[in-house]
């Protein structure tokens, strides 16, 4: 039992580049409207051929959905996937740069790594501390206001 708990855990991990696939496609339909095998590699800057292999084990969890032009396009859950993973990204290099004093680029690359491992949990207790010390943003009222 506790095994099988285990693996179906495994199963719902997104891989690294899984998670750049999704984000992909993503960015590909809210700017074009359509997402094909050829537009993924070349905006990853992959063979046609790696990109289809890359996109066969989203296909099969039914992340991402080929129709019958070869057009892609992502599930609920592929979308949210994608979102989700975005979001890590930006408040990750927030947290690096804005609060650690990382350099920019370091930020990003170090952001990218991790942007698919955290959880929801994180990513949103994150999401309110980088709100709370956004630098130049007063912290303390003085003065609170009742309705
Ligand atoms: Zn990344």
């Amino acid at each position: 039992m506790a095994r099988e708990v285990w693996k179906s855990f495994e199963e719902n991990q997104l891989t690294h580049s899984a998670a750049h696939y999704l984000m992909t496609i993503n960015h590909l339909l809210q700017d074009q409207g359509y997402a094909r095998v050829t537009d993924i590699a070349k905006s990853l800057n992959i063979t046609r051929g790696s990109c289809s292999i890359s996109l066969k084990p989203l296909k099969r969890r039914k992340l991402v959905i080929e129709d019958t032009n070869k057009f892609l396009q992502l599930s609920k859950e592929g979308k949210r996937l994608a979102e989700v993973v975005e979001r890590n990204d930006e408040l990750l290099e927030a947290l690096f740069r804005d609060i650690l004093g990382v350099d920019e680029e370091q930020a990003e690359i170090d952001a990218c790594k991790m942007e698919h491992l955290l959880s929801l949990e994180t990513s949103v207790k994150l999401a309110r501390f980088l709100k709370n010390a956004k630098p130049g943003k007063k912290r303390v009222k003085t003065k609170k206001t009742r309705r």
